[in-house]
This record gives structure tokens, C-alpha cells and sequence, in this order.
């Protein structure tokens, strides 16, 4: 009989009750140590004080209104993005794959405001993820998203990640933009290279098309920087954001130069619950921790500790892990056995870890993780390892 909630996950038997910073607790008492952060979403761990008063403030005073009306935390939070980033405007939403669905809108009605109908494909590149929804599958383009969903939506075209002469081969008169996350998450934690974005940029400017980054896993201080581009020193001109950005809370934004934006008129999009008064609230609070230098810096510096002790783990288990990469907060290790073996030995040694592509186990900590928290991870994921090497 299919259970009560469809079964589109392989769900691991575990069911927390109550989280405390980057610990959850099960009904039993027992507790995991979260490496996972909920896929890089609970930025400032689980139950942060100040993050819940900023919600409970808001529900007891005003929960939703749409979007026919001001939200005075929406115009706030659109400020403090703006400030922060490249961006002139934002449009707010609920989740990732909606924030990059407004960037594909977004990047199809500039050219076609400006009366050139037919430039609207995108260029993406392989083992990308974009989403879940039917445009955001057709723009990853992998065989595991798409199947079986067809006909596939038409208007990308795919290129290998990180290949110049490819995506310079890949545009001619219908190219729209190029869309890239700077560094690939799903995909199993691969980081472009500086100079493959800054390419990427430069072929935008020669041809006139929109450069969109996908940050909804690499952004908001994921890899010590507010964004992940900034290492590049280079920006887009949209971008979706999503998961840390709610902090927990179900937020997206797509951000964007008012050049990019120019049809994005009134009646053109919207969302009902995007952008509403509690999604803002906890936004709102969580741009004011992360968009900090003191806390950045910090963030880069515990990640420097984290990768250190990590290059140490491996060095100790060759026979269970192969090589640690990523930047920042979000680092994989490639994988001997298979990936969910490693994730499973890391559950019954109580530390979660999150499967990636490429046979990796991805590590996308809270961004306030303690340095003695670190310590505990590395001892657990230890633990992990001699319990896989143990059965070998
Ligand atoms: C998670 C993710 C998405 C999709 O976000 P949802 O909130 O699940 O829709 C899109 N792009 C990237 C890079 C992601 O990591």
C-alpha cells in the first residue's frame, strides 16, 4: 500500500523532534550531531534565539496579506539584499526551484521586451540542479530528472561544467544566458574555477547575453563569502538564492540588475505566500547575522579548521575516502564505497552527513558550528570509517 506521504524519498529512519543549534534530538532523547544542516539550510543552526523571536514577533502580529498590498519586511529585506549584493531589485518566493524559474522568466522576457523573440534559450552546464519543477528539470537536463516527465520544456542546451570552448560553441541567435551555480551542489560539491566564471562573464559582455547564478545552496556565507561569486570577482546580472536564506523558513529570491530586469513589469509574475510578512521576518534576521564581515570572517576561518581536520580523516581511512573538495561550508568527500554506506555508518555513529553526486558525502555544516563541535564531528565521522573498515 503507498503510504500517506508519497514516497518520492528514500527516507533514512530517523525523525528528530527538537534541534539546538547543529545538534537534533530524537523522541528517545538520542542526539545526531548535523553536518547536513537540512541541505545548507539552517544557516545559523537549529532553534536560533534570535531567529525564532523574529518569528514569533511577526505571528503575533501579522501572518500574510499577498502581494496586493506593501509588506513592510519585504521592502526591508529587499534593501538589505540590494545593499549587499549587485542587485537593484528582488523578487521574493517560496523556494529554490521557483527562484530560478523567475530568473529563466526573467531572462526570456528581457530580450523579448526589447523585441528579440527569439533569443531564449539558456546554456547550462552538466551536472547542474536547478529544481524540481518541469522548467528546472529541462534546464539540468540529467537523464534522472527528466525521465519519464516528458516532453521535455524546451530552450536549454547543455554543455560540460567548466568547458569555455564548448559553451562559446554552444551560442548562436536564439542564446539567451548562461546559467551556472559557482559551485555545483547536488552535483557533488564542485567549485568552478575562478577563471571559468570570469570567462563565463566575459562572453556574456562580447554577445549580450544574461549571466545567471544559481546560489541557492553556495550563497548566503555558504563558502565564507556572502555569495560565492565574490571569490570570483565577478557578478551576475541574475541570480537565484534560496535555502540558507529562510534560515529554516521557506524563502526564495531571485536577485537582479535593473538592465536584466527591464520586462518585468507589473502583472508579468507573482506568488501568493512569496515574500510574506513571517518568510521576511526570519530573513530579514538571518541577513543581519550572515552579511556581517566579523561573522564571514569567522565562517572562513572555521572552514579552514574543518577542511584541515577533513584532509586528516582521509589521510587516515584511504580505503574509505578518496579527497576532499568544495570551498568554505560546503565540502564533499569522494567516497571509496558507496556513499550512502559512509552517510548510513555516519547514522549509527550520530553524525549526519548529506549523499551527493560524483560518490560524494557532503558536509554543509551550520555556519555557527563551534570549533568543539567540529572536533566531535571528526571524531564521529572517525568512528563512521572504522565501522565501514571493520566489515571490509
Ligand atoms: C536545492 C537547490 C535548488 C532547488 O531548491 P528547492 O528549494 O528544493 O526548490 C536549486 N538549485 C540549487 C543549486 C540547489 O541546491
Amino acid at each position: 500500500m503507498i503510504p500517506a506521504v508519497l514516497p518520492t524519498y528514500a527516507r533514512a529512519p530517523l525523525s528528530f523532534v527538537s534541534g539546538k543549534g547543529s545538534w537534533l534530538t530524537e523522541a528517545d532523547g538520542s542526539r545526531y550531531l548535523d553536518l547536513g544542516a537540512g541541505i545548507a539550510v539552517n544557516v545559523l543552526g537549529h532553534a536560533h534565539p534570535d531567529l525564532v523571536a523574529a518569528l514569533k514577533a511577526q505571528a503575533e502580529t501579522l501572518w500574510h496579506t499577498s502581494n496586493l498590498y506593501r509588506i513592510p519586511n519585504q521592502e526591508k529585506l529587499a534593501e538589505a539584499l540590494v545593499d549587499a549584493t549587485f542587485a537593484d531589485t528582488v523578487f521574493f518566493a517560496n523556494s529554490g526551484a521557483e527562484a530560478v524559474e523567475c530568473a529563466i522568466k526573467m531572462a526570456r522576457k528581457h530580450f523579448s521586451a526589447a523585441g528579440h523573440e527569439g533569443r531564449n534559450t539558456i546554456i547550462t552546464f552538466a551536472e547542474a540542479f536547478h529544481g524540481r519543477t518541469l522548467a528546472t528539470i529541462a534546464a539540468a537536463g540529467a537523464e534522472k530528472l527528466v525521465k519519464g516527465f516528458g516532453p521535455d520544456m524546451p530552450g536549454f542546451k547543455h554543455v560540460p561544467f567548466g568547458d569555455i570552448d564548448a559553451t562559446r560553441t554552444a551560442i548562436d541567435d536564439s542564446t539567451a544566458a548562461i546559467m551556472v551555480e559557482p559551485v555545483q551542489g547536488e552535483g557533488g560539491i564542485k567549485p568552478a574555477d575562478d577563471a571559468f566564471l570570469r570567462a563565463l562573464r566575459e562572453i556574456c559582455d562580447e554577445h549580450g547575453l544574461l549571466l545567471i547564478m544559481d546560489e541557492i545552496q553556495c550563497g548566503m556565507g555558504r563558502t565564507g563569502r556572502l555569495f560565492a561569486h565574490e571569490w570570483a570577482g565577478v557578478t551576475p546580472d541574475i541570480m537565484a538564492v534560496a535555502k540558507g536564506i529562510g534560515g529554516g523558513f521557506p524563502l526564495g529570491a531571485c536577485l537582479a540588475t535593473e538592465r536584466a530586469a527591464s520586462g518585468m513589469v507589473a502583472g508579468t509574475h507573482g506568488s501568493t505566500y512569496g515574500g510574506n510578512p513571517l518568510a521576511c521576518a526570519v530573513g530579514l534576521k538571518v541577513m543581519e547575522k550572515v552579511a556581517d564581515d566579523d561573522f564571514l570572517a569567522e565562517v572562513r576561518r572555521k572552514s579552514s579548521l574543518l577542511r584541515q581536520k577533513l584532509e586528516g580523516l582521509v589521510a587516515t581511512h584511504p580505503d574509505v575516502f578518496e579527497s576532499v573538495r568544495g570551498l568554505g561550508m560546503m565540502l564533499g568527500i569522494r567516497c571509496k564505497p558507496a556513499n550512502m554506506d559512509v552517510v548510513n555508518a555516519g547514522y549509527k555513529a550520530h553524525v549526519l552527513v548529506v549523499p551527493g553526486g560524483d560518490n560524494v558525502i557532503r558536509l554543509l555544516p551550520p555556519l555557527n558550528i563551534t570549533d568543539e563541535e567540529i572536533d566531535e564531528g571528526i571524531a564521529r565521522l572517525h568512528k563512521a570509517a572504522e565501522t565501514i573498515e571493520a566489515a571490509q
